[in-house]
C-alpha cells in the first residue's frame, strides 16, 4: 500500500485529504470527537511539510442534497481547536466558495469543504457520475491522500475515483488501522477471542462466518443474543429477534462445535418491562426470559451480571481480542453494565485489545474510558468488519493494498 512517504516533495503543494469526520451530533454539539482527533496526525504531517490541505468528508446520510443538520461546520470548528490553527470552512463542496477558499490557501493552511454527500455524485451507483464529481474535487489538489478509514469499504467518488485521478497515498490513520487489522488476521497471538454484540445479527453474520475457523472463542452479547437463544429453542419474549436468521445461527453453533470452538452465550439476561430509562428490570436465566412478571412482553436489554463476569474472565485470559458491538443498550445506564464490564476487562487485559464499530467506540468513551486504555480503537465499523471478513476493500486496493 502506498503511504505518505511515497509522495514527492509536499512543500508548496496542495493536498486533497479525505478524512472521516462523521461524528455523532446532538444538535450542533459533537458527542464523540474521536474521529476528528484521529484525523489530526496526518493533517499535521502534511502542513508541517509545507503543504496546504483541503479536507473533505461526509457526515451522516443526506441524500445527495444539502441538509442543515448534516453540515460539517461543527466538525470543522472542532478540528480548528484540535489543530490549534485557523480552519476555514467552505459552505459548499465544489462550488464557488470552495474553489475561492482553496485558491486562497497559503502553505500550511487548512480548509474544510462542506459535506461530500450533499452532492449526488459522491455515492452514485453510476461510475461516470462519480468520476465527474471526483474530477471536480481533483481540481483542488496536486495530490490525494486517503485517510477516512471508516469509508474504505465503499466505492465512492472521494474514496475510489479520486484516488485514480491524482497521485495518491494512504494517510497515517489508514496505515495504522490496516496494520492493526493485519495483526488480527495474519497469525494472531493466541488465545484469540472475539466478542460480538450490537443490534443486528444479519450485520455480523459475515464476520462470524469468516472468523469462526480462526478464533479460539466467540463471545456473543447484545441484541444478537436472542436469535442465538432462539436457535437453542429458548423463548425470548419481546427481545430483538431475527426470525429468518435462526437457522443460520443454529448452523454456526453446529459448525463451531465441530471445529472445537467455544461459542460463549450469556447465561443470564437483564429483562425490562419496556424500552426506556423508567422500565422495571429483572435478571433472569437466559432460558427463562418469559418467566419474569413481564411474561412474553419482557425485553432483554443487557447481558446479566454473571455473563458479564464470565466474558470479562475470558477477555483477561486472552492474548488477542477483537470486540465489536455493545453488550446491551448502553445508552441507558440501567442496561450499560455488560458493556461497561467488557470494556473494563479489555482495558485491563495484558492481551492486545481492539475495539471496532462506531457505537462500540462511542460507548467506551461515553462510559468514561480513554482511548489509551485499549490496544486500539478503530474508527471504522463496517470497514473493520469487512476487512476481518476477508473482503477486498475498494478504498484500500486502489491505494495498492494486496489482499
Ligand atoms: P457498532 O456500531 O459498534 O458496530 P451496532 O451498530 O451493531 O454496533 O449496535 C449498537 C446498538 O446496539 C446500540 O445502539 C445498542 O443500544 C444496541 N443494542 C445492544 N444490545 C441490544 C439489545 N439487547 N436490544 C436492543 N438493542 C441493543
Ligand atoms: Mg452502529
Amino acid at each position: 500500500m502506498r503511504t505518505l512517504n511515497t509522495l514527492p516533495v509536499l512543500a508548496g503543494k496542495r493536498v486533497v485529504l479525505r478524512c472521516d469526520l462523521n461524528v455523532p451530533l446532538d444538535g450542533d454539539r459533537i458527542t464523540d470527537d474521536g474521529r476528528i482527533l484521529a484525523s489530526v496526525p496526518t493533517i499535521k504531517r502534511l502542513t508541517d511539510a509545507g503543504a496546504s490541505v483541503v479536507v473533505i468528508s461526509h457526515l451522516g446520510r443526506p441524500e445527495g442534497k444539502p441538509e442543515a443538520k448534516y453540515s460539517l461546520a461543527p466538525a470543522a470548528k472542532r478540528l480548528g481547536e484540535l489543530l490549534g490553527q485557523e480552519v476555514f470552512f467552505a459552505t459548499d463542496t465544489i462550488g464557488s466558495e470552495a474553489s475561492g477558499a482553496v485558491k486562497a490557501l497559503a502553505p500550511g493552511g487548512v480548509v474544510v469543504l462542506e459535506n461530500l454527500r450533499f452532492n449526488a455524485g459522491e455515492t452514485s451507483k453510476d461510475a461516470a457520475e462519480r468520476t465527474q464529481f471526483a474530477k471536480a474535487l481533483a481540481e483542488f489538489g496536486d495530490f490525494f491522500v486517503s485517510d477516512g478509514f471508516g469509508v474504505v469499504h465503499r466505492k465512492q467518488a472521494s474514496v475510489y475515483e479520486l484516488a485514480e485521478l491524482l497521485p495518491s497515498a494512504a494517510g497515517l490513520l489508514i496505515e495504522q488501522e490496516v496494520a492493526v487489522l493485519q495483526k488480527l488476521t495474519v497469525d494472531p497471538v493466541r488465545p484469540y477471542v472475539v466478542v460480538l454484540g450490537g443490534s443486528k445479527v444479519s450485520d455480523k453474520l459475515g464476520v462470524i462466518d469468516h472468523l469462526l475457523p480462526t478464533v479460539d472463542k466467540l463471545l456473543v452479547g447484545g441484541g444478537m443474543v436472542f436469535t442465538f437463544l432462539a436457535a437453542l429453542g429458548h423463548k425470548v419474549g419481546s427481545s430483538l429477534l431475527e426470525q429468518d436468521q435462526i437457522e443460520t445461527c443454529r448452523e454456526y453453533l453446529k459448525r463451531a462445535s465441530e471445529l472445537g470452538i467455544e461459542v460463549v452465550l450469556p447465561t443470564d439476561i437483564v429483562v425490562a418491562s419496556k424500552f426506556g430509562a423508567d422500565a422495571e428490570v429483572e435478571i433472569t436465566a437466559a432460558d427463562a426470559i418469559e418467566q419474569t412478571p413481564f411474561g412474553a412482553s419482557g425485553l432483554g436489554l443487557d447481558i446479566g451480571p454473571a455473563s458479564a463476569e464470565r466474558f470479562a474472565t475470558e477477555i483477561l485470559a486472552a492474548k488477542t481480542i477483537f470486540w465489536n458491538g455493545p453488550m446491551g443498550v448502553f445508552e441507558i445506564d440501567k442496561f450499560a453494565n455488560g458493556t461497561r464490564t467488557v470494556a473494563k476487562a479489555l482495558s485491563e487485559t495484558d492481551g492486545f485489545g481492539v475495539v471496532g464499530g462506531g457505537d462500540s467506540a462511542a460507548a467506551v468513551r461515553i462510559l468514561g474510558f480513554s482511548d489509551d486504555q485499549f490496544g486500539h480503537i478503530s474508527t471504522g465499523g463496517g470497514a473493520s468488519l469487512e476487512f476481518l471478513e476477508g473482503k477486498e476493500l475498494p478504498g484500500l486496493s486502489i491505494l495498492g493494498l494486496d489482499k
